[in-house]
C-alpha cells in the first residue's frame, strides 16, 4: 500500500481546521471505521492533494449551507 493511501499519514489542514488525508482512498479508510451515517470524502478547497471527511460536504460545496453551520454540526 502506498503511503498516500494510508489514513495514518494525515496532516492538519490550517484552512479547514481539521484533519486532512493524502488521498480520497485514505479518507475513505477513516470513514469505514466510523459507525453511523456514512460520511463523504471530498477534496480540500484550498490545499491541493488533501482530502477531508464530512457529513455535509456536498451541501457545503454546493453553497447550500455555510461553512460555519457545517462545522457547528460536525463538532
Ligand atoms: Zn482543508
Amino acid at each position: 500500500m502506498s503511503a498516500n493511501n494510508d489514513w495514518r499519514a494525515w496532516t492538519w489542514c490550517p484552512t479547514c481546521q481539521k484533519r486532512g488525508y493524502p488521498s480520497r482512498k485514505a479518507a475513505r479508510q477513516v470513514i469505514r471505521q466510523v459507525p453511523g451515517p456514512r460520511m463523504n470524502a471530498y477534496p480540500c478547497e484550498r490545499v491541493e492533494g488533501m482530502f477531508h471527511t464530512g457529513h455535509l460536504a456536498r451541501a457545503v460545496l454546493a453553497g447550500a449551507v455555510t461553512r460555519h453551520d457545517h462545522y457547528a454540526q460536525a463538532a
